[in-house]
């Protein structure tokens, strides 16, 4: 592993950003869901319904929603009938997420603590492997790959709902502007932590783009990885096969 980390624009020795992300998250998790909300205009729960039909979850399916955070994925694809895991390394964010399954009455979903660059889950176990939003604040990309890998049947699918870069003339200024000035002021307002939500702005912007990303994946063993961008890459959907 690289002996540094990015935490936002900041390097950061690489042992720090899991205790550095780890503030962020426990910080949000209570206001997690109404900020995703109201920074994204609701669109967050349209890019999760396209992410989750492109999984195609069906009945009985093991399914690990990695990063899963409050259960956005999860919930979603429990509701097609799959055995959805539930993991996460923050336990504030994962008790938010049981908490909300108790209100809708979800029963049935895993729920697991876990660090995505080392699983404590036997090889083979999954038939998918989802993480939405999360790969961009674990420290040791390769290494989630690799477990994301490690973890799926043979034929199983991976897929990673991300931010990456607009592609769209024009339209990354405008969403540059807004996401840099508006976002941490929302977050200021609703959530009481500019901080937190200039971290996730920041760490945006230093994931790679597309097609770094489509060879990280490839390097993790997959095959057929596939980049599907939303809104001109704004968001992307990227897979891949365990042949
Ligand atoms: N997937 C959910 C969603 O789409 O709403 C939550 C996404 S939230 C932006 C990112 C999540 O990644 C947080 O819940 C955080 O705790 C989790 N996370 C960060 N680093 C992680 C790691 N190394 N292993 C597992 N989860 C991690």
């Amino acid at each position: 592993m690289n002996e540094t980390a990015s935490f936002g624009y900041r390097d950061v020795p690489a042992e720090e950003k899991v205790g550095l992300v780890g503030q962020v998250f426990s910080s949000v998790a209570l206001r997690y869901d109404i900020m995703n909300d109201a920074m994204s205009v609701g669109a967050h729960r349209l890019w999760k319904d396209q992410f989750v039909r492109r999984v195609k979850p069906r009945a009985g399916e093991a399914i690990l929603d990695m990063a899963g955070g409050t259960g956005d994925i999860a919930f979603r694809m429990h509701k097609a009938g799959a055995a959805v895991t539930v993991s996460d390394i923050n336990p504030d964010m994962l008790g938010v997420g049981m908490e909300r399954a108790k209100k809708r009455g979800l029963d049935g979903l895993l729920w697991s603590e876990q660090n995505a660059e080392t699983l404590s889950f036997a090889d083979r176990q999954y038939d998918a492997y989802t993480i939405a939003f999360g790969i961009r604040n674990v420290t040791d990309i390769p290494a989630a790959l690799r477990e994301a890998h490690r973890v799926l049947k043979f034929g199983g699918r991976f897929f990673c709902l991300e931010f990456s870069t607009t592609l769209w003339p024009g339209f990354a200024e405008v969403y540059d502007a807004y996401s840099h000035h508006l976002v941490p002021k929302l977050g200021k307002l609703l959530a009481h932590d500019e901080d937190s939500y200039r971290y996730l702005i920041e760490s945006i912007r230093r994931f790679p783009d597309m097609a770094t990303f489509a060879t990280m994946i490839r390097e993790a063993g997959f095959t057929q990885v596939k980049a599907e961008p939303i809104l001109g890459g704004l968001v992307a959907i990227h897979s891949g096969w365990k042949a």
